[in-house]
């Protein structure tokens, strides 16, 4: 342990009436998105223009992220969940069909199944990766099963060798979400390429911020040309070469308008220019930040092990692993309020299961007389509190961390003391 942090663990908590280990927020060390005047001349150009709704800038954003992301194709999105819904129409899901996906994550990775006339099998999760587990995804395959979507939760990838080898043996297509992890490496590939299909938020909280936005990223022709003729009318004419979708080149096939405003997709250049390098200085912080917390009971990190050639690409919404058996069974809840209490930055951070929300249960969205989950796969696949037992103990087993996004070696060390402060005398707290 460094020994700035080794000072702070013998003072009295700061929540039983000590001195705070973190005494001034540092509101600048977490800012985001970084909005520079290069992203405000290129938004005024396109207002002053009035090129908003166009797609010439759209364009070019897409040609420069597929370039960036190694796919051959991306298609720009109004949001992620629109660019979820096209790579679910892409791979071909339609009426009747399964998908299957992480319970943990949030709903966009799921719902849009929905509006395709299919419905939704969960999987558990890895308990260290945080993401759907290799082994638990293959008995939950049926006749109806499409496709699987995965989600590189938090920034971590994807096991994705397992993965693409089950969709290889079952004739399956494999989403991947990747709304956390712009830039994240998988055994040095970049998330999103890895797929037959990348599909991502760009909201102004991601890591990859541009507003509301989503792209979609794929080397796929037919899964792109169906996005295209899916969601972007205007734009069918030119992209689409396929006999089965010429004939309805001119209007939406399914009715959706996905278009990108382009004050975004200029955003989105200029964010694309300056993203390899502040992603290089948040690894630089966040990787800091845990090895400060090295050898600290009840606290491990959610990342790759070092030297696989993965990583957490921004490391949106950062988490960390909470073991309450080594911290005297402190409650994860009152671990954060004594840390909030020191200055730290934290908070629960993890979604809650989609298996146990009503909507998954006895919502009937479309009028169907029954769920729309069972009406949709012709059979009760609903699953009850108690059937992923990772996912569901997950909120007392994770706490969210401080997500840095410069690399200051000393403030980061404040805010890890608040941590390590806690954890050490966590059995002052365990009463
Ligand atoms: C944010 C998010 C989405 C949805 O994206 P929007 O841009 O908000 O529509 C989808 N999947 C995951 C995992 C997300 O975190």
């Amino acid at each position: 342990m460094s020994p700035i942090l080794a000072a702070r663990q013998t003072e009295k908590l700061a929540i039983l009436g000590g001195p705070k280990c973190v005494p001034l927020e540092e509101p600048d060390l977490f800012a985001w998105p970084i909005v520079i005047s290069e992203d405000e001349q290129a938004v005024l150009e396109v207002l002053r223009a009035g090129k908003m709704s166009g797609w010439d800038i759209t364009m070019q954003f897409e040609a420069e992220f597929a370039k960036w992301q190694g796919t051959k194709f991306a298609l720009g999105h109004c949001n992620g969940t629109s660019a979820l819904l096209a790579a679910m129409f892409g791979v071909g899901v339609g009426r009747g069909d399964e998908i299957i996906c992480p319970s943990l994550t949030y709903w966009a990775s799921a719902l849009p199944a929905f509006s395709l006339g299919a419905s939704v099998v969960f999987a558990d999760i890895d308990p260290d990766s945080l993401c759907i587990d290799p082994a638990d995804i293959e008995h939950r395959i049926s006749p109806r099963t499409r496709a699987i979507v995965v989600v590189h939760y938090c920034g971590h990838p994807c096991d994705m060798d397992p993965i693409m080898a089950i969709a290889a043996r079952h004739g399956l297509k494999i989403i991947e979400d990747v709304s956390h992890a712009h830039g994240a490496l998988y055994k040095g590939r970049k998330c999103g390429s890895l797929g037959h299909v990348g599909a991502m938020s760009m909201m102004a909280g991601k890591s990859f911020p541009i507003g509301e936005g989503g792209m979609l990223c794929t080397d796929d022709r037919t899964i792109y040309e169906r996005a295209v003729a899916f969601g972007h009318y205007e734009r069918t004419g030119g992209a689409i070469t396929l006999p089965e979708l010429k004939p309805f080149v001119g209007l939406p096939m399914g009715g959706y308008k996905f278009r990108m405003n382009q004050t975004c997709a200029a955003m989105g250049r200029v964010q694309l220019k300056h993203y390899d390098a502040r992603v290089a200085e948040i690894q630089r912080a966040m990787n800091r930040f845990w090895d400060l917390l090295e050898g600290v009971p009840g606290l491990r990190p959610h990342r790759p092990a070092a030297g696989t050639g993965s990583t957490m690409g921004g490391w949106y919404n950062p988490l960390g692993h909470y073991v309450p058996e080594e911290l005297a069974g402190l409650p994860v809840e009152k671990f954060l309020d004594a840390v909030t209490a020191e200055g730290g930055r934290c908070g629960r951070g993890c979604n809650f299961p989609l298996h146990l929300h009503p909507v998954l249960n006895t919502a009937d969205a479309f009028r169907d007389g029954t769920p729309t989950r069972i009406a949709f796969a012709g059979r009760d696949l609903r699953q009850p509190a108690g059937s992923l037992p990772v996912s569901e103990a997950l909120a007392g087993r994770a706490f969210g961390i401080p997500w840095f996004k410069h690399d200051r070696p000393a403030s980061i060390e404040r805010y890890a003391a608040a941590f390590a402060k806690v954890a050490t005398q966590a059995g002052k707290l365990a009463v």
